[in-house]
């Protein structure tokens, strides 16, 4: 991470101290028709789970949305109170986003 990363908390607003908690998320979602394709194959195989995993292509069932967002906690929230995840991720994207278009109009004038 370089210096021109490094940000307040994304939770409180404060500011980081030398430690500090950097969580990255990333959504996953399960893969329907790839858990019916291994189902099939355990079916298949009388219901063994390990001799399918034998015999067929073990795929992911579950696949990763290829954008991560890295969050910066300061250290009191890191350590304390709940985390809504979802809620921080937003607040982060948002604020990326209007960095973006300022960058963007600043280039236009
Ligand atoms: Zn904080």
């Amino acid at each position: 991470m370089k210096l021109k990363d490094l940000r307040c908390c994304d939770k409180c607003g404060g500011q980081i101290a030398l430690v500090f908690h950097i969580v990255e998320v990333t959504q996953a979602i399960v893969d329907g028709a790839a858990v019916n394709r291994e189902y099939g194959m355990v079916q298949a195989m009388g219901g063994s789970v390990a001799l399918a995993s034998i015999m067929g292509v073990e795929e992911d069932v579950v696949k990763m949305v290829p954008h991560s967002t890295k969050l910066i906690l300061c250290q009191e929230c890191g350590m304390s109170g709940e985390l809504n995840l979802a809620e921080l991720v937003e607040k982060r994207y948002d604020a990326e986003n209007e960095k973006a278009d300022k960058e963007k109009s600043d280039e236009n004038d």
